[in-house]
């Protein structure tokens, strides 16, 4: 590993901090800080922290001896002065002598000697940086030097690698024990120039930000010298089948397994988005024959349990062709998993100090011959869920290379995941109400399905956005922000649809709602329309309604976590105007096709339901075709458009948040929302 440090980018952080009024101190911090927090080598999402002791104005404007240090779950990569609250330092450091401190003292103390009563909540390891007489001191949990030390002979190993210059600290839970242990070990030699903190992480020393940075990198490179020197990085493979399933086929089948059945009452599920990872690193460690021993042995680093919970699912290899076999296995694994985790929390919940359950699901499954998978309430979340174990998968595969991988005791684990400090990092996110589910919208390029992607992410759900205007859906996908993904599909072609939705699932891992929206109208006197032009209004208005609905029912049967089917078959499917015959009548199939799915698939907890709307501004009803009716009843464009019961003009908006109640309505299938302001003519009887 090499140093990132360039002295003109230390001075340029320097120089534009100085214009903020921040010391260079400081600025400095910031800048190694984020040299160490842009490795995921190094620190993962929020992992880590560094601090800085200095002098500062309270409010008071009296100068007081400070310690500056990250912010509890804030992420190294990006940090700015402000996520680095400063505290006051010599009260924290009278608590030295103190023979124990609560996790509520802690709190408490954490905020009372904020220097800025709004800051931050500074990292649960605020006292042992405190404790520590340095000026500069960072810490991480980088997977050399976890591979080092997750290891029976872990203090062997470290006074070989490292003779002096470090000294081990014995694993205790981040705290205030550790920070008095941590202490100790530095009065006992003062030279040394980091900790080692067993089956943990490592801290460095320095008096100013280059040294403590570089002796961190230093370190981490003296670790990695050592595991590829003496160790074998190849595991030993199991015997893998000839061909193994797609992703696409894997994963509907893993999502659908690694849910909550009635979680939020009967038929709302507890879903997860699935994020897909592999790779040479990432196979040799899924691959393993001894995958079960290792990956279950525990985490590589503490800090990483509220991401990935105390160890993964295993699945079998999924041979491609035999889907049904493996779908019974998964379902087999994950139950037993889940059981368990029960079982896990039942033996140690004595010391959770009676806090509930985390859910038991899975966050981490590893797939031999495909990859790994991280699963979280969101994108982000599996994401982060995924990141943590590709670190796991190098800094198992690391320690197994040189001896044998060892992590914490259970008890250990456990008192780490229901630490009430280290939950806070997860932070009181409000759950929202389409959390953990994948909406796929066609014809999203549209008025009605820009706006209804909208509505859905904003609802919590992932969002993938189908058109056959590349520009328009990628453009479309930058404004819906989040996760959302474009895809390219031709809703008219089967095939294309089949990849588009292969593409998602590899994206989400699953396909929850599908709001089938493409359409265009087709206008001709019904008894002298072209029949070519009848023909691909029904592809179009019907047959690709068809595609969409079977390839998202395939995917939503393998879940087997229900589903929902939406489709937009406007006014003109229930009450047709004249001339527009080769428009309606593929539409009036196509509330015949939403009722059908209704009634051949409700037992599999998969409800169909339609949007009926009139008169919204779009593709395809424009300005000047608005302008041009207007003209023709000899009304202004305005009272055009609210030419409905209610005299209001009804929007895509509107249309949105009619899918989007539909998508909510667990008990409701096979009907018809009206959307058009009202117009008895095409009301439903
Ligand atoms: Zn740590």
């Amino acid at each position: 590993m090499k140093s990132g440090w360039v002295d003109s980018e230390a001075q340029a952080a320097i120089d534009r901090y100085a214009r903020a009024g921040v010391g260079r101190d400081v600025a400095l911090r910031v800048y190694t800080t984020r040299l160490l927090g842009r490795d995921p080598k190094l620190v993962l999402h929020g992992g880590g922290n560094t601090s800085l002791k200095t002098t500062m104005a309270d409010p008071f404007g009296e100068q007081v001896a400070v310690l500056c240090v990250k912010g509890s779950g804030s992420d190294m990569a990006s940090v700015e002065p402000a996520d680095l609250p400063a505290v006051r330092l010599d009260p924290l450091r009278q608590l030295r002598t103190r023979a124990a401190l609560g996790d509520d003292d802690i709190v408490r103390i954490k905020r009372a000697s904020l220097l800025e009563p709004a800051a931050p909540n500074p990292s649960v390891e605020i006292l042992l940086h405190a404790f520590l007489p340095h000026t500069f001191v960072d810490h991480t949990h980088a997977n050399a030097v976890v591979s080092l030390i997750d290891q029976p002979d872990s203090d062997k190993l470290c006074e070989e690698v490292y003779d002096d210059r470090i000294r081990l600290v014995p694993y205790v839970r981040p705290g205030f024990g550790l920070a008095k242990a941590a202490a100790t070990a530095f009065e006992k030699n003062p030279k040394v120039e980091g900790l080692i903190l067993d089956k943990h992480g490592i801290f460095t020393v320095g008096g100013d930000a280059r040294e403590a940075y570089e002796r961190m990198i230093e370190f981490v490179t003296i670790a990695e010298d050592r595991l590829r020197k003496k160790g074998n990085a190849k595991l030993v493979s199991v015997s893998l089948p000839d061909r193994i399933a797609s992703i696409a086929e894997v994963a509907p089948i893993v999502r659908g397994a690694c849910a909550l059945r009635d979680a939020f009452g009967e038929g709302a599920h507890k879903r997860q988005i699935v994020d897909f990872r592999t790779g040479d690193t990432i196979l040799n460690y899924v691959n393993g024959k001894e995958v079960t021993r290792y990956a279950r042995a525990g985490l590589i680093t503490p800090d990483h349990v509220i991401r990935t919970g105390p160890w993964p699912l295993i699945v079998p290899a999924p041979e491609a062709g035999r889907l049904d076999e493996f779908k019974n296995a998964v379902q087999r694994a994950a139950r037993a998993f889940m059981d368990d985790y029960s079982a896990y929390f039942g033996r140690q919940k004595a010391r959770a100090d009676g806090a509930a359950m985390r859910d038991p699901l899975p966050r981490v499954v590893l797939v031999p011959g495909l990859g790994l998978m991280g699963l979280g309430a969101n994108a982000k979340d599996a994401r982060i869920a995924a990141d943590v174990a590709e670190a796991a998968a190098e800094g198992i595969t690391g320690a197994e290379a040189i001896g044998k991988f060892k992590s914490i005791s259970e008890a250990d684990m456990f008192d780490v995941e229901y630490w009430p400090l280290e939950l806070a990092k997860l932070g009181q996110r409000k759950r929202l109400p389409l959390e953990g589910q994948v909406a796929v919208i066609t014809g999203a390029g549209g008025t009605i399905g820009a706006a209804t992607a909208k509505a859905f992410a904003d609802a919590g759900a992932e969002v993938a956005l189908l058109d056959i205007d590349e520009k328009t859906v990628q453009a479309q996908a930058k404004t819906t922000g989040g996760s959302t993904i474009a895809v390219v599909c031709d809703v008219t072609n089967a095939a294309s649809v089949r990849t588009a939705f292969d593409h998602v699932v590899a994206a989400f891992g699953g396909v929850d709602i599908v709001v089938s929206n493409a359409g265009a109208a087709w206008q001709g006197k019904i008894g002298e329309v072209d029949e070519a032009l009848l023909r691909e209004s029904f592809e179009l208005n019907f047959f690709a309604h068809q595609n969409v609905a079977q390839t998202a029912v395939s995917i939503m049967l393998k879940q087997g976590i229900g589903g929902c089917l939406l489709f937009n078959i406007s006014k003109q499917a229930v009450n047709p105007g004249p001339e527009f015959g080769p428009y309606g009548l593929p539409k009036a199939a196509t509330l015949l096709l939403m009722r059908q799915y209704a009634l051949d698939y409700g037992a599999d907890g998969i409800r169909s339901n339609a949007v009926n709307a009139d008169r919204i501004r779009s593709g395809l009803l424009t300005a000047d075709f608005i302008a041009q009716r207007a003209k023709a009843r000899g009304v202004s464009e305005k009272e055009y458009m609210a030419g409905n019961l209610l005299r209001r003009e009804v929007t895509a908006e509107d249309v949105a948040q009619a899918f989007l109640h539909q998508s909510l309505e667990l008990k409701t299938t096979a009907n018809v929302t009206t959307v058009d302001g009202g117009n008895i003519a095409a009301a439903l009887r």
